[in-house]
């Protein structure tokens, strides 16, 4: 690890100065000033721990004031490409903030020093457009919620021995008023960086429950709506669902819930979730398994009553011989465990035919039925 030692009354860096790295402060104490003489404008007096040297290296331009060790210092040497690095990978409304701020502060500065104010509408700001249109996208969404403008459809599910179709999944759409329909891959997890999930939720909840009122039928189909382990948080969500299935007399088990991919799935809250579901006799199943964070760990920990094989091993079911024979073993490790099977992505009767074979009792997919409006799910029947 690179350090630097100080003696009192050394500068580290001056005014003017290309910046390459920031520092930490072990030992000792630095002043950061800028000017000299009678024009010395002391900006701050930092200790250890106090982190130097950084502003330049994020905005990567000339340091803007003089680094002075006023005792005997060591500091750490942080890399510039530490830095930018961690600055890259962050998300655009956070470097678009922090942006902001740098930008108040030089300007600041500039008037501190007697230079007046910088001028930041000169300034291109292709740098934030990233965050601003994340920001924007966000508003209009916040918007369309608020106006009921959010759809939700309904895809067929097939249960293959008896050939009828048992139930339906939710897929919430959403038209945007210039950039058209938005792809619920990109809205939710938008929806999913803030606390804006928790109502998309509830909103998909409700009219899925409202749909299910008029899809009243002997035997009664299901409806199962996608959930992300961050919605989960939300302790009061499922109940209010249960509150709600109630009060339109629905009959239990009507209502299913799909556990969507999460980088790290909070074991005792998921698993609450899910005995709270039970209890309410709302089944759970685990989705894409097969694909990004959906893993055997889950289903070791967790009491699923369903996996739904992700699309794309159906996909090259026929095309691969190892995704054909990954699909037979999930679906035998489902019968181990007594998990019920369901395989998304259907297309082609060759496919259904083929999890007829194995005993996979679910499909779902274009061959079945694409997501559609209400009215079209109630008119095919
Ligand atoms: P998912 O849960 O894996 O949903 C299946 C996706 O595959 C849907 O895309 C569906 O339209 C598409 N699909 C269905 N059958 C076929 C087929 O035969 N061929 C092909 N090529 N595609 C098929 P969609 O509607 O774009 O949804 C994408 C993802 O967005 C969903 O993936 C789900 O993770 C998420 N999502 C959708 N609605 C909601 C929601 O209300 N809440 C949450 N949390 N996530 C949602
Ligand atoms: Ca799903
Ligand atoms: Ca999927």
């Amino acid at each position: 690890m690179l350090r630097k030692m100080l003696s009192a009354g050394e500068y580290l860096f001056r005014e003017g100065d290309q910046p390459s790295s920031a520092f930490l402060i072990e030992e000792g104490t630095m002043e950061m000033h800028s000017g000299e003489g009678r024009r010395r404008l002391v900006l701050a007096r930092l200790g250890p721990g106090d982190l130097l040297g950084e502003m330049a290296v994020v905005d990567r331009s000339p340091r803007t004031a003089s680094a002075l060790a006023l005792s005997d210092s060591v500091l750490l040497v942080i890399d510039g490409d530490q830095i930018k690095d961690r600055l890259a990978a962050s998300d655009p409304i956070i470097r678009m903030l922090l942006d902001g701020q740098m930008k108040r502060y030089r300007s600041m500065l500039s008037l501190l020093q007697g230079r007046g104010p910088t001028d930041s509408a000169a300034d291109p700001a292709a740098e934030s457009e990233p965050g601003l249109s994340k920001f924007r996208l966000e508003s209009h969404l916040r918007d369309a919620l608020s106006q009921h403008k959010l759809e939700v459809r309904y895809q067929p599910i097939l249960e293959i021995a008896s050939g009828r179709v048992a139930g339906y999944e939710a897929l919430v759409r959403w038209e945007h008023p210039t950039r058209g329909p938005v792809s619920p891959e990109e809205f939710i997890k938008l929806a999913e960086e803030t606390s804006l999930i928790v109502p998309v939720g509830e909103y998909v909840f409700d009219v899925a429950c409202a749909a299910l009122d008029r899809l009243r039928a002997d035997p009664m189909p299901f409806v199962a709506v996608n959930v992300s382990a961050r919605q989960l948080a939300n302790e009061g969500l499922m109940q209010r669902v249960v509150e709600r299935r109630e009060a339109l007399g629905l009959p239990p088990g009507c209502i299913k819930v799909e556990i969507t991919e999460s980088q790290a799935l909070d074991y005792g809250q998921v698993a609450q979730v899910i005995e709270h579901c039970h209890r309410n006799r709302i089944e759970v199943s685990l989705d894409d398994f097969g694909t990004g964070y959906s893993h055997l760990t889950h289903l070791h920990h967790l009491d699923f009553d369903a996996i739904k094989i992700d699309q794309e091993f159906v996909r090259e079911m026929f095309s691969s011989e190892r995704a054909m024979s990954i699909v037979r073993a999930i679906v035998a490790l489902g019968q181990a465990i007594h998990a019920d099977l369901m395989v998304e992505g259907v297309e082609t009767r060759e496919q259904l035919e083929f999890l007829r074979s194995i005993g996979c009792r679910y499909a779902q997919g274009y061959l079945i039925g694409k997501p559609e409006p209400l009215e079209s799910a109630l008119a095919a029947r």
